[in-house]
């Protein structure tokens, strides 16, 4: 999905991509960042103005083939996490692509996205839900073989509460990333309220667990060798990818 752009971020509306009609064609001009899979993709979905004057109702959606003369991709982008997935912009330079690959009808582009990052933020749960399972089980292994003034370290307090509040998290976030897949059940395919909500509280209440996981593995935790490191990097997505959790505030407030 090409949405975002240097100079146009949570302001998706103020992008510079621009999709001129000529002819039976659309040519474009600019460029997108942090567009996952983006060195790897063979269609992007891309948001360009084609009514540059008209901000939100100017945007279109297109499809764009790899290979298409004045389309490149840039190199995977090192991030501090989620490394397996590759990020990196896309230009377009004089790119004339056929006016069928236009979706839908222009102007609805803006709409298109809405839709799309509702998608993103219900989708980007799951990893994490995953993650924090993981986590948590990891951390529960190793508090009852660690041993540490003659004890397994799980029986001291300490560990036992961060042990629970990572336990806290992970079930309320599980019952979040469900509530949502039951609303897509019942037929609803957009909830925005409950997407914001689940994506806010996955991003924002993420950090202490995740914390808690590599404190309570040592210097251990603080090392690539055991895994608590990675997932605390990984975490650090949750409240940026997909629209960051000032703007799901943003949209939960308005949606009330
Ligand atoms: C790993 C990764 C993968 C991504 N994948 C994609 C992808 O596939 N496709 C795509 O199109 N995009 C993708 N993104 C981009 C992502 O959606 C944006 O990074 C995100 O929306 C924030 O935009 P920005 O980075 O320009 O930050 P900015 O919008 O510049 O925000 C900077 C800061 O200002 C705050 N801020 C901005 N506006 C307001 C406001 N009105 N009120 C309060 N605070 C505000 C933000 O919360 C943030 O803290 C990806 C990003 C990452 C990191």
């Amino acid at each position: 999905m090409g949405l975002t752009e240097p100079n146009a971020g949570s302001d998706v509306a103020s992008m510079t991509t621009t999709a001129d009609k000529k002819g039976d064609t659309y040519v474009l001009n600019g460029s997108k960042i942090f567009i996952t899979n983006g060195p790897i993709a063979d269609v992007a979905v891309v948001y360009a103005k084609t009514a540059p004057e008209k901000k939100h109702a100017g945007i279109s959606a297109f499809i764009v083939e790899k290979g298409t003369p004045g389309f490149a991709s840039g190199p995977n982008l090192i991030k501090m996490g989620v490394s397996t997935s590759q990020t990196s912009e896309l230009f377009f330079n004089n790119c004339a692509i056929p006016a069928e690959n236009l979706l839908g009808i222009e102007g609805e582009g803006f709409n298109m996205s809405l839709q799309t990052v509702e998608w993103d933020r219900s989708a980007l749960l799951a990893p994490f839900v995953g993650a924090s399972t993981y986590m948590m089980n990891r951390c529960v292994e190793y508090a009852r073989s660690r041993e540490q003034f003659g004890r397994k370290i799980g029986q001291f307090q300490a560990i036992k509460q961060k042990i629970a509040n990572i336990r806290i998290f992970g079930e309320a976030a599980r019952n979040l990333a469900y509530r949502i897949a039951w609303c897509k059940n019942q037929g609803r395919p957009m909830n925005h309220l409950e997407a914001a909500v689940a994506k806010l509280f996955v991003g924002d209440w993420s950090l202490a667990p995740a914390n808690d996981a590599v404190v309570l593995f040592g210097g251990y935790g603080y090392c690539h060798e055991y895994d608590m490191e990675r997932i605390f990097r990984d975490s650090r997505l949750a409240p940026i990818g997909g629209g960051t959790s000032d703007i799901q505030k943003m949209i939960i407030s308005k949606l009330i």
